[in-house]
């Protein structure tokens, strides 16, 4: 393909785009192929001789959406959101088209320098303490990682090495392999199951603390298991709280959690990878209350915050946690300026080398929605799900399980656990919406998250609508 050719092409590509999101409404919003559709369905070499481009194409609706769950549909309500922009997208063509690899300063300063201030930029639309801003050369700042998932990872292997040289320091010769059988991590039941993973590949035990009736974790749990753990002998090291929890979107109580972290010289990192866009918003910010004990901070605005996957945000109070963690300097990887004090290398805060110009995305969105364009989304959502949650409390036939605080409802018919995933199963059969389930407790729950972008209050009273004729189809059935 030469740059005619692109030209053409990508103009189709982008009108393509167009006309799939304008269009999205009209497609079944969760597929119906069985495991191993596409193999049959296309070659089992590649091709030995070019294809067409139009082939191509006749492929991409043949073969690829049958079996696409369309997550950007206004019927979708299940997980979390995912963000979708058109800005977004158009940034993620540039950067595409500049591939560079952001791993030091001098592989692409535009990529580092970027990113340090949409990070700054971000933090400030989330009033985070200045600590966490690299601003006027403070000691903290943020980085933009993969996924929660990998943040929780990079602040565990931080943790645990700042846990060890303290350890050491204070008891030379103390051998490595000695203490790290002594770590324990923390987080609450509710916590996502990437931090028990992330216990798991960082080689440390793991503790999930029983949170409250709230699905919350205070701080009487917290300081139980802590003193057990002491009194076995074991170090506690590392905790993680959750802002707005997967399963119903309950919150820690940071401001009990943190002081205790503080005290007892923990790290505390808190996942807020869902409700962090929300932070944004004044009304919402008390939410964050307590932030200031964190040493790490994560939330993802490729889920909520109008930036297209991936562009996990993630600050840290003190750079020198995560460099003194991972730095190595290989001479191939060394430059003239980075000794200087002023200069990041991105690929000492995380875990892969290579890194791609993800700012762009960030710096798109931010400019053409402006701060009050990206809370007018978010407070749009949570109406939505205010909306939802009104119409389930006018049914007497079912229940509200969470506390709703942001975009997502928890919620059952009032009976038996197999009566619910009965509805479910009847809701994703139709395929006109699609939800998933969580477990609280020892009930099994519907999830009604909003997500799409383009999600109305017809959507919602249409939906609600659908689960009502199923849900008095099944309690008919079951009278029968
Ligand atoms: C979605 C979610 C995660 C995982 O996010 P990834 O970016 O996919 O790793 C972690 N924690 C919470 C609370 C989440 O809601």
């Amino acid at each position: 393909m030469n740059a005619s050719e692109f030209r053409r092409r990508g103009k189709e590509m982008v009108d393509y785009i167009a006309n799939y999101i304008e269009s999205i409404e009209g497609r079944q919003v969760y597929p119906s192929v069985e495991p191993g559709y596409l193999r049959p369905l296309i070659p089992s070499c590649a091709p030995q001789e070019p294809d067409t481009y139009e082939d191509i194409m006749d492929d991409v609706e043949k073969i690829i959406m049958p079996g696409v769950t369309h997550w950007h549909s206004p019927r979708f309500f299940a997980y979390f959101p995912t963000a979708s922009s058109y800005p977004a997208m158009l940034a993620d063509m540039l950067c595409g088209a500049i591939g560079c690899i952001g791993f030091s300063w001098a592989a692409s300063p535009a990529c580092t320098e970027l990113e340090t201030v949409m990070l700054d930029w971000l933090g400030k639309m989330l009033r985070l303490p200045p600590a966490f801003l690299a601003e006027e050369a403070g000691a903290g700042g943020g980085v933009i990682q993969g996924s929660a998932s990998e943040a929780t990872l990079v602040a565990l292997l931080a943790a645990r090495s700042r846990a060890t040289r303290q350890l050491q320091a204070a008891q030379p010769g103390l051998p490595e392999a000695a203490v790290l059988e002594k770590l324990v991590a923390y987080a609450s039941d509710q916590a996502h199951c990437s931090v028990e993973r992330a216990a798991l590949i960082g080689g440390v035990k793991f503790r999930a603390i029983p949170s409250d009736g709230k699905f919350a974790m205070r701080a009487s749990a917290l300081t139980g298991a802590l003193e057990r753990d002491r009194a076995a002998g074991l170090v506690p090291f590392f905790v993680v709280a959750t802002l707005g929890t997967t399963s119903c979107c309950s919150f820690d109580s940071i401001s009990e959690v943190g002081p205790i972290c503080d005290r007892e010289n923990l790290w505390l990192h808190i996942d807020a990878a869902y409700a962090g866009s929300a932070f944004i918003c004044p009304e919402f910010r008390h939410l964050l209350d307590g932030v200031e004990f964190a040493d790490s901070f994560n939330f993802n605005p490729h889920k909520w915050l109008l930036v297209n996957f991936d562009c996990s945000a993630m600050w840290v109070k003190r750079r020198a946690d995560l460099t003194g963690a991972f730095k190595l300097d290989p001479v191939y990887l060394q430059h003239s300026h980075q000794d200087s004090g002023l200069i990041t290398d991105y690929r000492h805060w995380q875990l892969p080398l290579g890194r791609r110009f993800r700012s762009l995305k960030m710096w798109f969105v931010f400019r053409m929605y402006g701060v009050t364009g990206l809370q007018a989304y978010i407070r749009k959502h949570v109406r939505l799900a205010q909306e939802f949650q009104s119409l389930v409390n006018q049914d007497p036939r079912f229940e509200v399980c969470a506390e709703v605080t942001l975009g997502l409802v928890c919620f059952r018919l009032k009976g038996s656990n197999t009566l619910n995933e009965h509805l479910l199963d009847r809701i994703n059969s139709a395929r006109e919406i699609h939800l998933v389930p969580c477990r609280l407790r020892d009930k099994f729950v519907l999830r009604f998250a909003i997500c799409s972008r383009t999600v109305e209050s017809a959507h919602v009273q249409r939906a609600w609508e659908h689960i009502q004729g199923l849900a008095a189809a099944l309690l008919e059935a079951g009278q029968a």
